[in-house]
């Protein structure tokens, strides 16, 4: 059945290998992020395979699928107060920046018979979640450590998200100096200062990173092979880990321009053609419903996507004329919204190549 997607564990796995390798060596520990797979459990299993010391996901019901897999769960999100029964089941470190829903999170712990580990963040920027002021910092650790039910484990940030702010060494001495002085404080050893994301993971190479820093939480490297500071391959990493496979059901010579007066899409936007004369234009069976169309990179240089619809996918062909047939298929690379849809989409088979 098709649209499928190929998801080759091998590359997968070798992606994970070579950035553990290096945060081995920097005493730096991954939490392997699977939001961007839905938390399936077969690529899952993987971070548990190489030894990585957690699976983090920003979606409870994912950690809830992922639950027989023995390895620790961090909750990326912060907590829902709708959903605090099942991310203290659930998870076994959350990220927070809210007092009201730690009070919560600590009830609930107690009525479980649990601790449930916290890691507090920062907002160093970019303006998505996280403490803003530091002094709020200080003010709401005071408050929790009065909290039986959670334990604060560490404190992080979360860079480049919304606000496109690069994380920088001075970021990390920051983090440092926040841990410090809640040590200092108030008597406390923090496990983790979590230093962000893929984004973080080029300041492994600078000497300066304080050692401190001893967290990334990783997804976009292992499914991508690209960090996501300045969008540079990690060299030695696969970037068709996840493959997507549509078939051809219309294969025609037609114009390049729409005839007749225009007016919007189907999605309600009016699009703009160039006029390229007559084209061989593919159709194939998947579309809006199943995947971004922008995220779609074709591994044959010589094809285009011209867009679609919520079911089709129009693709000029014309410089490949004599490669595809209707009832073929064509395969494409994934950028990380396009693994992100189809993970989700019911319509996609997923088949694992080991
Ligand atoms: C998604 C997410 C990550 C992982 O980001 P990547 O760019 O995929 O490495 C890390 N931390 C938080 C809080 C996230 O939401």
């Amino acid at each position: 059945m098709y649209p499928r997607i190929l998801i080759d564990l091998k590359k997968f796995s070798n992606n994970v290998k070579i950035v553990k390798e290096k945060a081995d060596k920097k005493g730096i520990e991954i939490f392997g992020v699977s939001k961007v797979f839905c938390g399936d459990e077969v690529i899952a299993k993987e971070y548990a395979a190489l030894g990585l010391s957690a699976i983090a996901d920003s979606r409870i019901e994912n950690l809830k699928k992922l639950k027989d897999v023995d390895i620790k769960k961090v909750l990326l999100r912060l907590p829902m107060q709708s959903e605090i029964e099942d991310v203290v089941k659930y998870a076994d470190i959350s990220l927070n920046s809210e007092i009201s829903t730690l009070e919560l999170i600590s009830q609930e712990a107690e009525k479980q018979g649990k601790i449930h580990n916290v890691i507090l963040m920062v907002d160093m920027g970019d303006l998505r979640e996280g403490f803003y002021d530091e002094e709020e910092v200080y003010f709401a650790v005071g408050k929790l450590l009065f909290l039986k039910g959670i334990k604060i484990i560490g404190i992080g940030t979360n860079l480049s998200c919304f606000g496109a702010i690069i994380p920088k060494i001075s970021h990390m001495h920051k983090l440092k100096e926040i841990k410090n002085n809640i040590e200092i404080r108030y008597n406390i050893k923090l496990q983790y200062v979590s230093g962000g994301n893929s984004s973080s993971y080029y300041l492994m190479d600078n000497e300066e990173l304080p050692t401190e820093i001893n967290n990334l939480r990783i997804g976009e490297i292992f499914v991508c092979g690209n960090e996501t500071a300045f969008g540079n391959k990690v060299t030695g990493t696969f970037d068709d880990v996840f493959v997507l496979e549509a078939e051809i059901i219309e294969l025609k010579n037609k114009p390049s321009l729409p005839i007749g007066e225009s007016g919007v899409d189907a999605f309600g936007k009016k699009p703009v053609y160039m006029d390229k004369g007559n084209m061989l234009r593919a159709i194939c069976a998947v579309g809006k419903q199943d995947v971004s169309l922008d995220a779609l990179v074709p591994f044959d240089k010589d094809i285009e996507v011209l867009g679609g619809s919520s079911d089709h996918m129009i693709i000029d062909v014309s410089k490949s004329k004599n490669k595809y047939n209707v009832g073929k298929t064509i395969k494409f690379k994934l950028k990380y919204g396009g693994i992100l849809s189809v993970m989700t989409s019911d319509y996609a088979e997923k088949v694992y190549i080991r």
